[in-house]
């Protein structure tokens, strides 16, 4: 088996396109902070151990003026990849999806995106902007960006964006249909997006828009654990510290991403 690529942390200082509330572009470092913290240790659930020193590299933070940012992502990840990393994305808000899978979709033909939101994010614009946070996956799919989309934890879902969902096949995998094991599994290469609002707010209260009725911390990792086939890249978008409680939604953020790096790394 040829070697799947180093996970390579990038995070994205950016909320240039979020509807509602600024401050996710502050949230990479502090996420950071949290994963190493030594209120735990390197290990994750799947038994890999995270801290040693060839587990994964961190390829720093991408600062970015509003005019600009799209280009900027899509050729700093298209840099790992074609460096053979595998990138893991630090958002920002969850506009950096599309940048992101522009530049997957030049490396991988017919990827799988595995997405884990409140909001389906398939607007076709948003209050005058198509690429709005609220957008990314409308882009991503009329663009041909992906073979498969899967939805898990939607509980947000408008009429428009049935109708986009419908236009674009997505799978939509609504909270009150999980759990929802058997709809992650893929043939091809597989991407993660990972907003933190899928969270129910008593576990994740930072993001910028709370959105209850959503999954613990465990239904998410054991979705995320349940996932086969190849991962190629992941991100983890929409922590927003400006609304955190006592830095509980840093800790939980970085425990997703643990268990991200760790189900990327794993062999059984
Ligand atoms: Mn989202
Ligand atoms: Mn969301």
């Amino acid at each position: 088996m040829t070697n799947p690529g180093t996970p390579s942390l990038l995070g994205i200082l950016f909320d240039g396109k979020s509807s509602y509330l600024r401050g996710a572009a502050d949230a990479p470092p502090k996420i950071r902070a949290a994963l190493q913290c030594d209120a735990s240790n390197h290990w994750t659930e799947l038994g890999v151990n995270l801290g040693l020193p060839d587990a994964y590299e961190d390829a720093g933070d991408l600062a970015c003026n509003d005019q600009d940012a799209f280009g900027a992502i899509e050729s700093r990840v298209r840099q790992l990849i074609e460096a053979g990393k595998r990138p893991v994305v630090l958002g920002g808000d969850h506009s950096i999806t599309y940048p992101i899978v522009k530049a997957f979709a030049q490396r991988y033909r017919e990827i799988t995106i595995f997405h884990f939101d409140a909001h389906p994010d398939l607007y076709d614009e948003f209050e005058g902007d198509r690429l709005s946070h609220a957008c990314p996956f409308a882009r991503i799919m009329e663009s041909g960006l992906a073979r498969r989309l899967v939805q898990v934890g939607i509980r947000t879902i408008n009429q428009h964006q049935r109708e986009q969902a419908a236009r674009f096949g997505v799978e939509v995998v609504g909270m009150s249909s999980l759990p929802a094991y058997a709809k992650l599994q893929a043939n091809g290469p597989v991407y993660i997006s990972f907003d933190v609002d899928v969270l129910d707010p008593a576990f994740a209260p930072g993001v910028s828009h709370r959105e209850p009725g959503g999954m613990s911390v465990r239904a998410a990792i054991a979705h995320l654990h349940a996932i086969e086939g190849p991962i190629v890249g992941a991100d983890l978008v929409e922590y927003n510290p400006v609304q955190d409680v006592a830095g509980l939604t840093a800790t939980v953020a970085a425990k997703i991403l643990k268990e991200i790096l760790g189900k990327m790394i794993f062999r059984p």
